[in-house]
């Protein structure tokens, strides 16, 4: 794979005519991402569902009404973040996916997101969140900003719970649009994030609960 003269249109035709895992087997259309080339968000879910698969776009379902609520709340449109996953491919029946799978496909979003230079990558979900920090719970960090270097590119990483999780569990929806106001704050007061934010690790009972939900529920 060249990265010297990558496109994000290249890219996404490297992306259409990928074998490098069996995903494209079962999958009917290959969910590159879309939007903003040049955006300084991009929100990171973890595979193309039902409705993606059918269309080729991400978030195009339930999940992505919500997302698109969501970002009107704050004052964005779509065509002013860019979406991506971290599978290209649909999993069979939704399922979690497998290492070697995220593996597989892991240079195609390195790519997408060293040509966009995004200020800010949302991830949404446990499996986009563990991309880029590892060892911690997304009950514990959601909506909480810390600035990292990730393969040369410094950019600052907020996670959210997938909406699909948020559209399940009213709690968690309810973090999900307080989260979103916090990303609001931060994208206007950058400066306020400090390379040493912590996680935190306060645990009530809730957060404990959500950590029991986390252990059964991929999509968190
Ligand atoms: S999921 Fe990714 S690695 Fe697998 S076939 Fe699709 S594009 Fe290729």
């Amino acid at each position: 794979m060249k990265s010297s003269s990558d496109t994000l249109q290249s890219i996404t035709q490297e992306i259409n005519r990928c074998q490098r895992c069996s995903l494209y087997k079962t999958a009917t259309h290959a969910v590159p991402g879309e939007g903003n080339p040049h955006a300084q968000i991009v929100f990171i879910g973890e595979a193309p569902g039902f409705y993606e698969d059918q269309q080729g776009l991400p978030f195009v379902g339930r999940s992505g009404k919500l997302l698109d609520l969501c970002l009107e709340e704050i004052g964005l449109q779509r065509s002013d973040v860019w979406i991506g996953n971290v599978l290209k491919h649909r999993p069979p029946q939704n399922r979690d996916p497998l290492p070697q799978e995220i593996s597989a496909c892991k240079p195609f979003l390195d790519r997408q997101l060293k040509l966009i230079q995004p200020k800010f990558v949302v991830t949404l979900g446990r499996f986009a969140m563990e991309k880029f920090i590892s060892g911690v719970y997304i009950s514990r960090v959601h909506g909480q900003p810390r600035f990292i270097t990730w393969e040369s590119n410094e950019f600052f990483l907020f996670p959210l719970y997938h909406p699909a999780a948020a559209l399940r569990n009213p709690h968690i929806k309810k973090d999900f649009y307080q989260d979103f106001k916090r990303l609001r704050h931060y994208l206007d007061n950058p400066s306020e994030i400090t390379p040493t934010t912590k996680p935190n690790t306060t645990q009530d009972n809730n957060t404990q609960n959500k950590d029991d939900q986390e252990k059964q529920m991929s999509l968190l």
